[in-house]
């Protein structure tokens, strides 16, 4: 079910509650607190309700339910436990299109109340449209425990100031830099320390400081391959200061999801061998916004400095005085292969790691092959997808042996992540097979036969032979002997 969040004006506004038990009662304290001029509907009333209807805060129906109860209220809750009274309830209520909420039941209501986080006058409010209240609620108290009690009252102070504040930073991206201060400076500090006056005294000097005029920037933000739980919490809070994001098109949606509801999102994609923007006009998007007096999230896929072109365009930032910083992110080779339980180094297989990429003839004619032939190592590929044949073909004249394991990992990290596995002799063959796209990482070496043994996420890698037990395929000893003797020597020498 798809709703439609609202928050609802209900000062001095008559609203009908069906029911006079406990459940009515939570209702009616609500209604109450929002405003609302509440009628309670029920023959009798729980012992809360009695209390209110004697203070003259509601006016009570006590009486079976009647239609005529309905006229001139702007919403209606049944909280009765009588299924037919509810279903009275909506129909009604439907026939004369005012909104009702049936109590525990999705069905019949149209209007949800929501799980509510309140920190007046910020009100942060959670619903699973139905489906599955449970975890709204549990999401409800784990954002209670992580929100700042002190959020209420400075927000409130921020109201107080609203005028002066619009007055003193008139445009909009200076603005947003004194919120931005006055949420995370000492003013909030001082609130949080329940020094309120202080605090105020402290909101009013600020207003009158000089300030430097904003000046643009640009964070070089490495977004990880795809799943969202591998950003840094740098990465995050980038995205939540962003003016501008200009991201790639490798960036998976849920991480643009994450960033800033209105800040501007440009796609500069690239793909191998297929450029939609290019480079100087990635430059000059990055300086016309950062000149602009903007905060620039230039947001690329895995790490920025790893076949990322983020060494070119700091170098152009430097070059005309823009300030940035760089978040590194995880780098495909590393998420693919945590992902596809394939350790990149390991004591027994591989001592030492290569990134590289071959992404056309050029690139894979520049590689030092016969280092990139030896054995024991781990060599990954970016962007291969395209010249697999060609590297298999070089690898084998220059000795590597056409037995070495490979693990060739399409979308890794995401939902939609593959693993193929084999031998070098028949790599471009399986990728042909198994129709594997951009983008894909390879990963080649003695520890790719691991991923038969170790894989944890997704489906289970394709391309083993059926007929060859997985545990012949990942034959190679995890720890051979002599390995464990070298341990266990060098354990004696360090506690002599
Ligand atoms: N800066 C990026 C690499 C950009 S080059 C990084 O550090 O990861 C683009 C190549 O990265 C792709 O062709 C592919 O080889 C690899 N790649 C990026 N994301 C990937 C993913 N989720 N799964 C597999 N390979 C990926």
């Amino acid at each position: 079910m798809s709703l439609f969040p609202l928050f609802a004006d209900l000062q001095q506004r008559p609203v009908l509650v069906v029911g006079g038990g406990m459940v009515a009662e939570r209702k009616v304290e609500a209604l109450l607190k929002a405003g609302a001029q509440v009628t309670v509907g029920a023959p009798e009333l729980a012992a809360g309700l009695v209390r209110l209807r004697d203070a003259g805060r509601i006016t009570h129906h006590a009486e079976p339910y009647r239609e005529a109860w309905l006229d001139g209220v702007w919403l209606v809750v049944a909280a009765t436990s009588d299924v037919v009274v509810n279903r009275l309830v909506a129909a009604a209520a439907a026939a004369r299109r005012i909104f009702v909420n049936v109590v525990d039941d999705a069905q019949l209501s149209s209007f949800h109340v929501p799980a509510v986080i309140d920190r007046a006058p910020l009100t942060i409010a959670i619903s699973s449209g139905g489906a599955a209240p449970m975890f709204a609620r549990l999401l409800r108290e784990r954002l209670e425990a992580t929100l700042d009690h002190a959020l209420g009252p400075l927000a409130a102070l921020a109201a107080r100031f609203r005028k002066r504040i619009r007055a003193r930073h008139a445009a909009p991206a200076a603005r947003r830099a004194f919120y931005e201060r006055l949420f995370n400076g000492p003013v909030a500090d001082l609130l949080r320390r329940q020094q309120p006056l202080q605090a105020e005294a402290a909101l009013a000097a600020s207003l009158r400081e000089t300030v430097a005029p904003v000046r643009g920037s640009v964070v070089l933000v490495g977004a990880g391959p795809g799943d969202p739980g591998l950003l840094t919490l740098k990465a995050l809070r980038a995205l939540n200061e962003a003016d501008v994001i200009l991201h790639d098109r490798l960036v998976s949606c849920e991480i643009l999801e994450l960033a800033r509801r209105d800040a501007i999102r440009i796609e500069v994609g690239k793909e191998a061998g297929r450029h939609h923007t290019t480079q100087d006009g990635i430059h000059a998007l990055m300086l016309e916004h950062a000149r602009a007096g903007q905060r620039v999230v230039r947001l690329k896929g895995g790490d920025p400095f790893v076949f990322g072109r983020g060494g070119e365009e700091l170098e152009f930032l430097r070059d005309h005085d823009i300030a940035f910083e760089v978040v590194p992110g995880i780098t495909a080779a590393v998420a693919c292969a945590a992902y596809a339980g394939v350790p990149l180094t390991h004591r027994d297989h591989a001592q030492s790691l290569r990134l590289v990429t071959a992404h056309c003839q050029s690139s894979l004619d520049t590689l030092d092959w016969v280092a990139l032939a030896q054995e024991r190592q781990t060599l990954a590929v970016y962007m291969g997808v395209g010249e697999l044949a060609a590297l298999r073909d070089r690898l084998l004249e220059h000795g590597r042996a056409a037995g070495t394991p490979f693990a060739l990992i399409e979308n890794g990290s995401r939902a939609q992540q593959r693993v193929i596995v084999g031998t070098l002799a028949q790599l471009p063959e399986q990728a042909h097979r198994h129709a594997v796209r951009s983008p894909a990482l390879l990963i080649l070496g003695e520890v790719a036969a691991l991923a038969t043994r170790l894989h944890w996420f997704g489906a289970a890698p394709l391309g083993v032979d059926p007929h060859t037990p997985c545990d012949a395929l990942a034959s190679l000893p995890l720890r051979t002997q002599a390995a464990a003797d070298e341990d266990l020597g060098r354990m004696r020498c360090r506690a002599a």
